[in-house]
């Protein structure tokens, strides 16, 4: 595939965890045969058809013809690039292909150095968090994420950003109301959003497809308050990879500060087991916030999605114990426990000594919290009721 023995060697190593983690979980990889793309081609062109069609009333036809065709065109190019090995997910490649693009175009701007691009692809693993692994033989890495990972955090933030209260204000900016008893009313009383949470994390433990969601999911401001939580999800997932190898080439967490322009001081990671992990988190708050302020958005979002990515790891993973781990598969990469993560995170908002941001992320992180809550406990109900609940049936009835 590639003349490059390195980055063949890198690929091989893809190809043969993919091989073990399809087999191991029963999910079948989607082959990229034409036949598949021009399907799923057909159907997507349909779907894009209908989204044009409901924003007609303000999008000039112009406009509109212009967003179908530089759309077309993605697609077109997203058909062409090659795949590192043949198992590989080609939409879930080419979702990774631009977040890969922000991290390295995010470096410089944090005075870090350029890296050498690692390879990277997907693999069925049921983890929220991509991993990390040398490549035996080589000096290299490659970087691997759950294969609907992106999608999967995109529907996250769909939900939560529609449980959030949010409004947009006169100047045109989001404005958020943080009253979590309110948030708890008028979350437990919105069936649509947990029904569909629901949804969403069963069908990624289980390892099926959801259905798409609708109209009430895609209003504003909740689809533009999605799309900045589900970006800044990516590039921390990402970014945390990218960490390693900063690790890797020994630049310490906090290289970047003086850059950034917080205050000079020493940054301290706990020594001990997870002394790299949190080393990665710190790297990856970093080219989170780096992130968002390049995209001109309020980096303080960055954050409150970050703690809405681990705090959904964390559901997930009770998720996949009520269903008794189907459709997963561990790679001996485990992370650091949630609540160790997310103190870290505090300790770096106090670190960076943003007293106004931190009181704004600590009143949405307390609202997420909130609304998550009780979108799990919904949602471990009904999951224990589907995989446990009958499971303690068939106990009493058999003696099993
Ligand atoms: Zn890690």
């Amino acid at each position: 595939m590639t003349a490059d023995p390195v980055l063949s060697a890198c690929h091989q190593e893809i190809e043969r965890l993919q091989c073990e983690a399809y087999a191991a979980t029963g999910r079948a990889p989607r082959r990229d045969s034409a036949d598949q793309s021009f399907r799923d081609h057909a159907l997507a062109e349909g779907l894009l058809d209908d989204m044009l069609a409901r924003r007609a009333t303000w999008l000039s036809p112009a406009r509109g013809a212009g967003l179908r065709a530089e759309v077309l065109e993605s697609w077109a190019r997203a058909a062409q690039v090659p795949l590192p090995t043949p198992l590989e997910d080609r939409w879930a490649y080419v979702g990774m292909l631009p977040l890969v693009d922000d991290i390295e175009g995010t470096l410089p701007g944090l005075g870090l150095p350029s890296l050498p691009r690692p390879a990277f692809g997907t693999l069925p693993t049921g983890d929220i968090n991509a991993v990390c692994r040398p490549v035996p033989g080589t000096h290299r890495h490659i970087i691997l994420f759950e294969t609907d990972l992106v999608p999967f955090l995109y529907r996250i933030s769909q939900v939560v950003a529609r449980a959030l209260p949010a409004s947009i204000a006169a100047d045109k900016s989001i404005s958020f109301s943080c009253s979590v008893p309110g948030l708890r009313k008028s979350v437990a009383r919105d069936q649509r959003v947990l029904d569909r949470f629901h949804e969403i994390v069963r069908c990624f433990v289980v390892g099926e497809t959801p259905p798409l969601p609708d109209s009430h999911f895609k209003e504003e401001p909740h689809r533009t308050l999605a799309g900045i939580l589900s970006n800044a999800m990516d590039v921390f997932a990402m970014g945390h990879e990218y960490g390693h190898l900063l690790l890797e080439q020994g630049i310490a967490p906090g290289a970047s500060i003086a850059v950034s322009g917080a205050p000079q001081a020493v940054l301290e990671i706990p020594q001990g087991t997870w002394q790299d992990e949190l080393g990665a988190d710190w790297h990856a708050f970093e080219l989170t916030a780096g992130s968002q302020r390049k995209h001109g958005v309020s980096w303080t979002l960055g954050i409150v999605a970050i703690d809405c990515f681990l705090r959904c790891a964390e559901i997930v993973e009770g998720a996949f114990a009520l269903v008794k781990g189907r459709g997963r598969w561990h790679l001996d990469s485990p992370h650091p426990p949630v609540a160790l993560r997310r103190g870290q995170l505090k300790a770096w908002l106090q670190f960076r000594a943003q007293k106004q941001a931190g009181d704004t992320v600590n009143g949405l992180t307390e609202c997420l919290a909130a609304a998550l809550e009780i979108m799990k406990a919904d949602t471990y109900r009904r999951l224990d009721r589907e995989f446990v609940g009958r499971l303690g049936l068939r106990d009493v009835l058999f003696g099993l």
